[in-house]
């Protein structure tokens, strides 16, 4: 089985997952709006075994919304998320940004596709640089 790293921005949170991953979504709901600051989160699900802390642990702390199962983990030190078990604990969610080794597995859908920002599909046809605009 492959194993795959991977980690916090400021990489005091370390872990691997083994590469069994069930899907891959690109959930452009509101909440995930809100909760990356972006126009939609990407998640690997796998099942709730796979994840193993190599370090920082610690660091890590939970959301929970209120009424939906909705949660994320994420690093106290840098904000980062990190893998995290939905409320039902069926699945482990893993933010597909915070694998620092390329996942073989595709993108497998776009979900809650009603709620994307009219910004995002504009910004598809925005002009590409490599680093930062000339
Ligand atoms: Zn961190
Ligand atoms: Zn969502």
């Amino acid at each position: 089985m492959n194993v795959l790293k991977g980690s916090c921005l400021c990489s005091e949170v370390t872990f691997s997952v083994e590469e069994r991953f069930k899907a891959f979504y690109l959930c452009h709901c509101a909440q995930c709006q809100k909760l990356t600051g972006s126009g939609f989160a990407s998640n690997i699900l796998t099942t709730p075994d796979n994840i193993n802390w190599l370090t920082g642990a610690e660091h890590i702390t939970n959301y929970e919304h209120p009424s939906r199962a909705f949660s994320k983990a994420f690093c106290k030190l840098c904000g980062s998320g990190v893998p995290f078990i939905n409320k039902s604990k069926t699945t482990l969610f893993i933010p597909a940004g915070s694998l620092t080794e390329k996942p073989s597995i595709v993108p497998t859908a776009k979900i809650f596709k009603a709620e994307s920002p009219e910004w995002l599909k504009q910004g598809l046809n925005a002009k590409s640089y490599d680093g930062f605009p000339d």
